[in-house]
This record gives structure tokens, C-alpha cells and sequence, in this order.
């Protein structure tokens, strides 16, 4: 069962990295964050479609591939957690299935959808950075958000630095920095005044 009502859910049969033994999880397949906001902070946690061994109590990403949609935004992104080998076929069959959506995108590593929800987060919380912003704001600055996270060479640094804060070699002042020098990409170079309490949530602190 999923801690939250998920629009569609799959149970699926994984192997535990630990013990090698298999096992079955639910896992959502679809959900509608504008519906269920707190899914939001489950992915800011990296504790969205995290499975556990029932033989040896192991926690694991599940790496299912998922639909994130926030209706509100008229937006919906299917995120591959690990690149599929048939991607291009892939892409082509959901772009013709659910091309009323206003704005399909597709997502190759968590790393973009984690990033895109602080950053989304960012903007709607800081009213100081909104004045001083100059990528305008709605659609105008979602397709900012969406250049960077899919061009930008620093997305390399920014996932081995999320890896290495979840695994511990890296701390949360680590990824306050390089977070830090996205946002300043963003604005396009723009030396904003420094403001460290701004990505909330555990991993940031
Ligand atoms: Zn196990």
C-alpha cells in the first residue's frame, strides 16, 4: 500500500541490492501533485517510491518509471528514474497519447525532478527574490526552469553532489553552494544578494 493516493499505482516484483532475494511493493505509477501536494515533499526527501525487503529490511529506490503531473501548472512529466534502451519509441507513443496536455516533458534522472520542486518552491516562497527576478514569472519562468535542467552542464555537479549529501559524504552546505551558483545561472549571471535559508527541507539544511 502507498502512504498516499496515487492516480495510478503497479504492484511489481524487485530484487533487494542487499540480500538478492525478490519481493513485491506497490508503487505509484501516477500522481497529480496540484491533488497531492505533500508527494511534493516525499520527492524533495528522496522518499517517493522508496521500497523496503520484507527478508532483510533494506530500503531502495524502486527506479519505476512514473507520471508527475501538477495539473495546475498544465504540466506532465514522465520521469525515467534510469534511461530505457527504446527512449526515442517511448517518447513518441506518450507525446501521441497525452498530447492535449499543455506541456509534456521527459525526464531522465530524479535528479531534474528534485530540482525543479525546489526551485518551484524558491520562487513561490520568496517574495524578496520575485522583485529582484528578471525571468519574468508563469509559463515564461517554468521554460527557464526546464532549459536549465535539461542543457545545463551544471545539472552533472548538482546530481553528484545530491548523491554524495544522501549517501553522507557530502553535507547540506555543500549542496547550498552549487544550488546557489544554479540559481545565479538561471537569472542569467544577475549577482543576486545571498540568501542561505532559501532551499529548505532535510538534504539542504
Ligand atoms: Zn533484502
Amino acid at each position: 500500500m502507498l502512504p498516499f493516493q496515487a492516480e495510478a499505482q503497479n504492484k511489481e516484483t524487485f530484487h533487494c541490492e542487499y540480500c538478492k532475494n525478490e519481493f513485491q511493493a506497490t508503487v505509484a505509477t501516477w500522481v497529480d501533485v496540484s491533488r497531492t501536494p505533500y508527494v511534493k515533499t516525499m520527492l524533495q526527501e528522496w522518499e517517493f517510491n522508496m521500497i523496503a525487503c520484507p527478508h532483510c529490511g533494506n530500503r531502495q529506490f524502486s527506479d519505476t518509471a512514473f507520471f508527475y503531473e501538477d495539473f495546475e501548472e498544465g504540466l506532465l512529466i514522465a520521469v525515467f528514474p534510469s534511461i530505457p534502451e527504446n527512449h526515442t519509441s517511448l517518447e513518441e507513443g506518450i507525446r501521441q497519447q497525452y498530447g492535449y496536455y499543455p506541456a509534456i516533458e521527459f525526464f531522465y534522472d530524479m535528479t531534474q525532478l528534485w530540482l525543479l520542486i525546489h526551485l518551484q518552491e524558491y520562487y513561490k516562497n520568496n517574495k524578496n527574490r520575485l522583485t529582484q527576478s528578471i525571468i519574468g514569472k508563469g509559463k515564461e519562468r517554468l521554460q527557464k526552469f526546464l532549459l536549465f535542467l535539461k542543457t545545463d552542464p551544471l545539472m552533472i555537479a548538482i546530481r553528484e553532489t545530491l548523491t554524495g549529501t544522501l549517501s553522507g559524504e557530502k553535507t547540506g552546505a555543500d549542496l547550498q553552494d552549487i544550488l546557489w551558483h544554479a540559481l545565479v545561472k538561471i537569472e542569467g549571471g544577475s549577482p543576486l544578494p545571498r540568501d542561505r535559508a532559501v532551499f529548505a527541507g532535510p538534504l539542504a539544511s
